[in-house]
Order: C-alpha cells, then structure tokens, then sequence
C-alpha cells in the first residue's frame, strides 16, 4: 500500500460512507476509470429539488472509493444545483491529499459520475426505473 495514503483515505475504504443500494432512486449512473479499473455506480434520490438520498456501489483503488465515499456525504442534502456545480478542487480538498496526474482520473471518478447521474435527471423528466450493479 502507496504510504502517501493517509489513513482517513484508507478509513473511507475500508468502511466506506453511504456505501449501498437505494430502493427507490431517481437517477443513477454508472462510471469507469479503464486506466485503473475503477469502477463506481452512483444513485441519487431527488426529492423537493434536493439530494434526499445518495447511494454507491463500487470497486477499484483506494482513492477512488474514498473519493466517492467523501462526496456521497458532501452531497447528501444539497440542491440539485449545488451538487451539479459541485468541483473538482474541492474534491481534491476533501481529499487532502497530493493526487499525480495519473491518479487525478481516480479520484475524479466520483465527481464525474454524479455530473453524468445529475445531467440523467435533466435528460429525462420521468424517474425511470435503473438498474443497480451489485456490490463486488
Ligand atoms: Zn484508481
């Protein structure tokens, strides 16, 4: 395990936040890092124009699961809006952490696949029914 890791990114690994399925969501999303093999599969439930719930399934490195864990829990109870205009470098704050070039798209992983759930909404009026990927 890299020692540039610190032990809070490994904490959210191990035990990740808001780590799961939702019942009922609104829009999800499922997105993939070929470069690492990260993968993470993001569910929101919107209600009253806000994240209500907020839901991930997911496998690949530590950066990428801990960053989804920390933005799962940034993102729960904000607007629609904040949350679509949520950005990188304050990821990279929550984060903590000197992130390479090479593991930038790990850790951008999350945020990409909420904008890609967040803009599902828009694309379709209609809660349609998704498809969850099972935890690994
Ligand atoms: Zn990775």
């Amino acid at each position: 395990m890299d020692d540039l890791y610190r032990d809070y990114i490994l904490e959210h690994y191990r035990r990740p936040h808001n780590f799961g399925v939702l019942d009922d969501a609104t829009t999800s999303h499922e997105g993939s890092n070929p470069l690492c093999g990260d993968r993470i599969t993001m569910q929101l439930g919107i209600r009253d124009g806000k994240v209500a719930e907020v839901a991930f399934t997911g496998r690949g490195c530590a950066i990428s699961q801990a960053s989804a864990s920390l933005l799962t829990d940034e993102v729960k109870g904000m607007s629609v809006e904040a949350a679509a205009a949520y950005r990188a470098d304050e990821l990279l704050d929550l984060l903590g952490i000197d992130i390479s070039p090479a593991r930038l798209k790990c850790a951008m992983l999350s945020l990409e696949t909420l904008d890609a759930a967040l803009a599902d909404l828009d694309a379709s009026a209609s809660p349609a029914a998704v498809a969850a990927e099972e935890p690994a």
